[in-house]
């Protein structure tokens, strides 16, 4: 019987080899020796022969490899089906394998090509029960056209896609990003409804979360405002249309200004100071963000060499630094040299980790820290609390501070046992030795029950919201200088003063 079994597989995959062996043999034939063939009866007027015809539009309209209908396949049918058919309903549902480059980087090549197949062999099923026109559009680009608008059925569609998908293997995720485009006007050129699909598929940030992004205009406008932003980056940094703003830290128990952070604004011409949100995911995605990290590093460090040079206290700035330098440590030597060039003392600085940007980094990540630690800098996780990182977070790297994240302050300081997952959390990071900062601090009550639960530091409007280098200096200087040196009053913030509550607890304590 086994032995039975054992024949049926063999033949059977030899048989699928032949066949594939088949396929490419007549798509290479046919692309060379059976087209000039067919361009010399052309030239000379001489009747074609029909087998040739058939096989020479087989291969003109189907991937080889996964003997899907190809781009003119897609094109010619999708006219055909629209000139017949006007009066229906009509949506494009196009795919790719999001993750195929790191398929192939880690698994190699063939794999990366099984997976492909399997995409084909997935679209096909689904493609044929439903009844959709379907083909393989690119290499790693998959479209089918579904008859009518209904969003469920549609999303259905998607979901049972990407289910299959996933069931490729146990050892990786295959993920997979759809972008779904509304036909409006079958005239339209086929391509263009491609494109649209496609920019659709450049809006799926997270894939393991939401896999599908449905075209719109506001689409188009926010895509081609991203493109503008992103042309413009590299001029705007020349022209110092980026502004370096400091948040004060302070300290929970004296009250003073013991750091500050340093945050981007954008100067846009007719638009005004934009806040980071509005550029800094973008320049994310396209790596733009190394440049603008690299200058925003230099603003920091001539604050402080200005500082010295003006014999004003320095005070020590926290940089943050995007999860894209962290692939590999080009950014550690441009930090040291700027630290050489401008003469400035790595204690002067703090380095903050956004956490997103740690967890699950693995080893790559620990050494990455390590070498920071080595080479002198003070390092924080920022947006602790934002991920759920596990706590061993805490011990497993070199780190000196945590900065709990400013919707976990949010989600816990309101009820009994949101304080006392604060208070945890504070206390398991003291128990390793780590300074702990929290930022989000809006209320007089907060910054008291931080002080409570032993937060060190804190971070908020309720001190202070980012201000322009002028600001922070005057800010600085009152607080410093007048009020907690002296502790005769309250500074006059502009955010603050009239916070009468504030001003008799600050009362309270001199
Ligand atoms: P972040 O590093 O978590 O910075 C703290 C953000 O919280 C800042 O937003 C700050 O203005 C805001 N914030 C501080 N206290 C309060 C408060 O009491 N209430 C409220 N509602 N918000 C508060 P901002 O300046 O808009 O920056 C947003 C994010 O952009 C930063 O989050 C950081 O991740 C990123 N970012 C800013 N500047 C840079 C930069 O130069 N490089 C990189 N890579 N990222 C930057
Ligand atoms: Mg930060």
């Amino acid at each position: 019987m086994i032995f039975f079994i054992i024949i049926v597989g063999l033949v059977g995959a030899l048989g699928y080899f032949i066949y594939n062996l088949d396929l490419y043999k007549s798509y290479n034939d046919y692309n060379t020796k059976e087209i000039d063939k067919l361009e010399e009866d052309l030239k000379n007027e001489r009747t074609i022969n029909s087998e040739t015809l058939k096989k020479l539009n087989t291969v003109a309209y189907t991937n080889p490899i996964t003997k899907l209908g190809n781009i003119d396949y897609f094109m010619d049918e999708t006219k055909k089906l629209f000139e017949e058919e006007p009066d229906e309903d009509y949506t494009l549902i196009a795919f790719n394998i999001q993750n195929i480059g790191k398929i192939n980087q880690l698994f190699g090549p063939t794999e990366g090509d099984n997976v492909v197949l399997h995409a084909a062999r997935s679209l096909r099923k689904v493609g044929q029960r439903e009844r959709h026109l379907f083909a393989q559009i690119y290499s790693n680009l998959f479209g089918m056209i579904v008859k009518g608008k209904s969003e469920e059925y549609i999303l259905s569609q998607v979901t049972e896609l990407t289910n299959l998908l996933q069931d490729y293997s146990e050892n990786f995720t295959v993920l997979s990003s759809f972008g779904i485009y509304h036909i409006t006007n079958t005239s339209q050129p086929i391509m263009e409804m491609v494109n649209a699909c496609m920019l659709a598929q450049k809006f799926v940030k997270d894939p393991e979360k939401c896999n599908y992004v449905f075209y719109s205009e506001e689409l188009e406008a926010n895509f081609k405002q991203n493109k503008q932003m992103s042309q413009e980056m590299e001029e705007a940094l020349e022209q110092h249309k980026f502004l370096m703003y400091l948040q004060p830290m302070v300290d929970l128990k004296t009250f003073r200004i013991v750091s500050a952070e340093a945050l981007v604004r954008w100067d846009y011409p007719g638009k005004g100071i934009l806040s980071p949100y509005a550029f800094i995911p973008l320049f994310e995605s396209t790596n733009l963000v190394q440049k603008l990290d690299y200058y925003m590093w230099e603003e920091c460090l001539k604050t402080i060499r200005r500082w010295i040079d003006n014999k004003i206290k320095p005070t020590p700035i926290a940089m943050n630094i995007s999860p894209i330098h962290f692939q590999n440590t080009k950014f550690i030597d441009h930090l040291d040299e700027l630290c050489e060039h401008y003469l400035i003392d790595k204690n002067m600085l703090i380095l903050e980790l956004p956490e997103r940007g740690i967890t699950n980094g693995g080893a790559q990540i620990k050494e990455i820290i390590t070498t920071l630690k080595e080479h002198g800098y003070t390092l924080c996780i920022d947006n602790f609390g934002s991920m759920n990182s596990p706590l061993n977070l805490l011990r497993d790297y070199p780190i000196d501070r945590i900065k709990i994240d400013r919707s976990f302050l949010n989600q816990n300081s309101d009820t009994e046992e949101g304080m006392s997952i604060l208070r945890y959390l504070i206390a398991m990071a003291k128990e390793v030795g780590l300074m702990v900062i929290t930022e989000g601090v809006e209320t007089l009550e907060q910054t008291n029950l931080l002080s409570e639960i032993g937060s060190d530091v804190a971070q908020g409007y309720f001190f202070s919201k980012p201000v322009d280098l002028r600001e922070f200096d005057q800010l600085n200087h009152s607080m410093v200088q007048r009020v907690y040196q002296s502790n005769e009053y309250y500074p006059t913030f502009e955010d603050l003063e009239k916070d009468l509550d504030l001003i008799a607890f600050m009362l309270g304590e001199s």
